[in-house]
């Protein structure tokens, strides 16, 4: 791969990195609107119970959103670290190129096809 090419794929990682950062600070603001208010009384507290159960389930989503956002970074940082030492584009398990045209689609990819198809078996 060619450093022009190389450059195109960090710099698609870096835009993907920059959207989920972004995402994630909206998810945090759901998970802060749904957590309770440590320091109010039982009082209010009560006065909000019949919204319990949607709290419950924003939370729910926001931090199965959370979980997802947590993984794509860990595994585009991994890309940016591949894109440094020269393994980008390389399959992480087989050492086989993975396809450009998977590339394009998810640029932090680290599985050729063959692998990712063996690993979701
Ligand atoms: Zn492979």
């Amino acid at each position: 791969m060619n450093k022009r090419e190389l450059l195109k794929y960090e710099r698609a990682l870096l835009a993907e990195k920059q959207r989920i950062l972004k995402q994630g600070r909206a998810t945090d603001e759901v998970m802060d609107a749904a957590t309770p208010d440590a320091t109010g009384d039982l009082t209010s507290h009560r006065t909000y119970s019949a919204d319990q159960g949607t709290e419950n389930y924003q939370r729910e989503m926001a931090s199965r959103f959370k979980t997802i956002e947590t993984d794509t970074l860990r595994q585009i940082e991994d890309a940016l670290k591949r894109i440094a030492d020269g393994t980008y584009g390389i399959c992480t398990s087989c050492g086989e190129p993975v396809p450009k045209a998977r590339l394009e689609v998810v640029p932090h990819a680290q599985f050729c096809m063959n692998c990712l198809k063996k690993r979701k078996r």
